[in-house]
């Protein structure tokens, strides 16, 4: 469900796995200060107290670290975790036996929680609830409905709104916790962190330039080194440099907000096409041949905090910001 540009290749995924670059301790994750801070306390809690960790809602736009959270939070409770997600259950057995494979204190972490079927969202309420399944033996007249007991589990979910999920899924969440965009200081770290992974020199400066221009996300900020890391190892540069980063992004059209073609796609259309709005959702996605869902929770939450954009009961309208920003890249 994510815009092309920020979704990892197979081949970048495959890089993450061999070069680690994702963090494993909380203290190796960068940012967020006041969610971690919560959180570590949750935790430190749940250890100290040998209760379990209630159920935790991540929500916050793609690339921002839900999953690598989730995985941090496993490595501090050092339990494991069972990675799936929303679309992957068809069936209510997939459920019963993922849940019943559960050891006590385990992690169950749903990628895109709210897209999963009612009926094995249903399914999860006692589980989430009792710790209890419901499963049916045999079909037709004879079926019976049986309820087994599974062992204590933390269930993670993440999302890109809160508002996807329905009310008693999202009632059933005792820790909500909201990733926010990042400051150019916290992808600077990081940035420097991956290079380091990488085995890259980069130039503090530079490294400043890229983290301004990542629409605030570390995926797309990791994605943009890696890139950029290409041009300078075809151009035969000694890592990389601030001339190195201008060019590059240049030549990815990545402007000076990091604002990419389809972003300018988007401002262009309401602003030439629709005389700067509002205009509605729908009308947006038929004309820039984009989903709904793309437009509503990839490209429109960082316009919208740059205030490019407004989203208004009557539609979306760009800002006076957001005009000079067009007619100047
Ligand atoms: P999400 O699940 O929200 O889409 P991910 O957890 O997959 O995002 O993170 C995307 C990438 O950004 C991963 O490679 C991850 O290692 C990196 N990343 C995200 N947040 C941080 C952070 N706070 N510190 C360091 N790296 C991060």
């Amino acid at each position: 469900m994510e815009k092309e540009d920020i979704t990892l290749t197979p081949k970048e995924i495959k890089e993450d796995k061999k070069i680690n670059l994702r963090p494993k301790a909380i203290t190796d994750f960068i940012g967020q200060e006041n969610l971690k801070l919560n959180l570590d306390t949750f935790i430190k809690s749940s250890v100290k107290t040998k209760n379990n960790l209630d159920h935790i809602i991540l929500y916050g736009p793609p690339g921002l670290g839900k999953t690598t959270l989730a995985n941090i939070i496993a490595h501090e409770k050092n339990v494991n975790i069972h990675s799936t997600s929303g679309p992957a259950f068809s069936k209510k057995g997939d459920l019963v036996t993922l849940l019943s494979n559960l050891a006590d204190g385990d992690i169950l972490f749903i990628d895109e929680i709210h897209r999963l079927s009612p009926i094995i969202e249903e399914s999860l309420y006692p589980a989430m609830e009792d710790f209890k399944c419901d499963y049916i033996i045999g079909a037709g007249p004879s079926a019976r409905v049986m309820q087994i007991s599974i062992e204590k589990f933390t269930l993670i979910g993440a999302t890109t709104r809160l508002g996807l999920l329905s009310r008693p899924l999202r009632d059933r969440f005792g820790i909500p916790l909201q990733l926010e965009f990042y400051n150019p200081e916290s992808l600077k770290e990081i940035l420097i962190l991956n290079a380091k992974k990488l085995n890259v020199d980069i130039e503090q400066m530079a490294a400043f330039e890229i983290a301004k221009r990542s629409r605030g996300t570390p995926r797309i900020a990791i994605r943009l080194l890696k890139r950029i890391l290409d041009f300078s190892i075809v151009q035969n540069s000694q890592g990389i440099n601030m001339d190195i980063v201008l060019n590059s992004l240049k030549q990815m059209r990545i402007d000076s907000e990091g604002l990419d073609e389809m972003d300018r796609k988007y401002l262009k259309c309401i602003s030439n096409d629709y005389n700067g709005g509002p205009v509605g959702v729908e009308t947006l996605s038929a004309a820039l041949l984009e989903q709904r869902d793309i437009i509503e929770d990839v490209i429109e939450p960082y316009l919208m905090q740059k205030g490019l954009v407004q989203r208004t009961s009557r539609g979306r309208i760009v800002s006076r910001k957001g005009m000079n920003h067009i007619k100047s890249n």
